[in-house]
């Protein structure tokens, strides 16, 4: 379990990564295996099926492709759709799990031709692992030294054609040259109310657990734009349903459940309130730079920026300045805090 400050963040019930309470079989369960299946991000899947449609006509694999955006969006559930829809298999790993040059070699030597490698938080690979990446990708060979000192020798290995999926929650520290080898690159967007509502439903359904219109929407408001988020809810609310109610999650339901786990109106938790109000108090509303702020609430900065960030700028409760972040006048009014001259000097910065 990762310690981060007084913040336990793997058992946060709003962080869009994976935590303890979420159960691998049943999000199995709930990942759409279609492209029909997978709602919202419109944009994407209207261009992936594209993509898909001329690759299986030319009879080619799928250019590489980089699907980036915040945890929780639905990019692994995609890559496996992507490869699904295209009839292949899928090798799953990430950019930590690949230390070795052997451990690559290892992997893109087992695959099959047309078959999909996803690398999840592809940004994490190292510099030496990239330069051998760089002619898999191109020319579908690699080069491996074979032992050690003077009767060390490079051997070339060729390779399937194959398809690289990488998804990263930061494509700006993922080197240009790697970029650069990916022929199709996709951002997925936090999801609207209706499209998580959907979700939920859908979810629901799956799990066999009843739920109506409005306690739907009431989960889809808080979930901060994120499907994972969304599902955990859902799973946990069931519980509430069950024990004070018949088992339906309704409106109220939801509210009591999600008020209880401190969760506000718009999805907020206690450390999206601690980040917001240190701005504001600690800092006149900003700027203020992220290892400041984040060594001021005892957080880390990466769990701020990649958490906290996407979703608080989605509302319009901060701004990222060159000099910092800022609270904007709408975090003033939903935190309830009035705003100052001296708070008004630093925000006019904006
Ligand atoms: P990421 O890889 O971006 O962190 P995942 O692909 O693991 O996210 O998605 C998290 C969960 O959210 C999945 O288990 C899936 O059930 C659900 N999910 C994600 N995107 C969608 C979608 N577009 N439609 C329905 N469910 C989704």
């Amino acid at each position: 379990m990762i310690e981060t400050g007084e913040f336990d963040f793997e058992s946060r019930i709003v962080s869009p990564q994976v935590i303890n309470g979420d159960d691998s079989d049943i999000d199995y369960s709930l990942r759409p295996k279609t492209l029909s299946e997978y709602i919202g991000q419109d944009k994407v899947k209207e261009n992936m099926s594209i993509y898909i449609e001329a690759a299986k006509k030319r009879g080619e694999p799928l250019d590489h492709v980089l699907l980036y955006g915040p945890p929780g969006l639905g990019k692994t559930t995609l890559s496996n759709i992507i490869a699904h829809e295209m009839g292949v298999n899928i090798r799953v790993t990430s950019g930590p799990a690949i230390e070795k040059a052997g451990d690559l070699a290892a992997l893109l030597t087992s695959l099959q031709a047309g078959d999909v490698l996803f690398i999840d938080e592809i940004h994490r690979l190292s510099r030496a692992i990239e330069e051998i990446l760089y002619p898999a990708l191109e020319d579908f060979t690699i080069d491996l030294m074979i032992g050690n000192g003077p009767a060390a020798r490079s051997i070339r290995i060729d390779l399937p054609k194959f398809t690289l999926i990488g998804a990263t929650t930061r494509s700006g520290q993922l080197s240009a040259p790697l970029r650069d080898r990916f022929g199709i690159i996709q951002r997925l967007e936090l999801y609207s109310a209706d499209d998580l509502a959907e979700i939920i439903q859908r979810s629901a359904v799956i799990l066999g657990v009843a739920i109506d219109r409005e306690g739907a929407y009431e989960l889809a408001s808080r979930s901060r734009g994120t499907p994972r988020i969304a599902n955990r809810f859902l799973k946990r609310v069931r519980d509430y349903a069950d024990v004070m109610g018949d088992g339906r999650i309704t409106k109220d339901i939801a509210k009591i459940a999600l008020d209880r786990m401190e969760v506000d109106s718009l999805g907020l938790d206690s450390l999206d309130k601690r980040m917001l109000s240190m701005i504001i108090s600690g800092y006149n509303g900003g700027p203020v730079g992220l290892e400041t702020l984040a060594s001021a609430i005892g957080e880390e900065a990466v769990t701020l920026e990649d958490v906290c960030e996407p979703f608080l700028m989605q509302l319009g409760f901060l701004a990222r300045t060159p000099r910092g972040r800022c609270a904007t006048d709408l975090a003033y009014k939903h935190l309830g805090i009035p705003k100052t001259s001296s708070d008004d000097g630093q925000t006019s910065l904006l």
